[in-house]
């Protein structure tokens, strides 16, 4: 079980987050924040830039989806067609599909949808989801990239944006697709 080291978060009853998003969680069964998630989640939420480093397991992906979504359903933003509201960029497939489903667990209790993109598989699903408006998006570069190309994506809406595992995926040599 993951402790927390950080005495100002004691738990996640006691953070200032949305009573969905704590019950979803105490269904999780988590009761406390791991350190990334203590001591990220406070200055996510008040609005700053947060450069995060926590080896895997330790709960990074909370630790950025619970501001997002707390964000997006607090204000009730919805996403118009093909405009995504958050966008979080991952090097592989495999981590873009882990990522949705913390989506989908930590969101359950609100109205906030996610699209996941990626390649390898043919992108009729994922345009058809985009086209009807997901608040959040989950991709890897180049699909995301090729959809954009034909218009399918725009992200000029897009508020909030995460880099998971940045330096992954620098190292896989997307930094043009990051640029761009
Ligand atoms: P992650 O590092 O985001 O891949 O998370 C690693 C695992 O820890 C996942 O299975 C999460 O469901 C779980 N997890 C994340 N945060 C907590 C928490 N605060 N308490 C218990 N489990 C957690």
């Amino acid at each position: 079980t993951p402790v927390a080291n950080n005495s100002k978060a004691i738990s996640f009853e006691s953070m200032d987050l949305l009573g969905p998003l704590k019950r979803a969680l105490a269904e999780q069964n988590y009761e406390t924040p791991t350190p990334i998630q203590a001591q990220t989640i406070p200055p996510a939420i008040a609005g700053n830039d947060i450069l995060g480093c926590a080896q895997t397991g330790t709960g990074k992906t909370a630790a950025f989806a619970l501001p997002i979504l707390d964000y997006i359903a607090g204000e009730k933003l919805k996403a118009a067609p093909k405009r995504p509201l958050a966008l979080v960029l991952a090097p592989t497939r495999e981590l873009a599909i882990q990522i949705a489903d913390s989506f989908k667990v930590y969101g359950k209790h609100t109205k906030v949808r996610h699209v996941n993109i990626y390649g390898g598989v043919n992108q009729t699903g994922q345009v058809r989801t985009v086209a009807r408006g997901a608040e959040v998006m989950i991709a890897t570069p180049g699909r995301l990239i090729d959809l954009m190309d034909q218009g399918h994506i725009d992200l000029s809406d897009v508020e909030q944006f995460v880099l998971d595992e940045a330096d992954r995926m620098l190292d896989m040599g997307f930094l043009p697709a990051i640029k761009q």
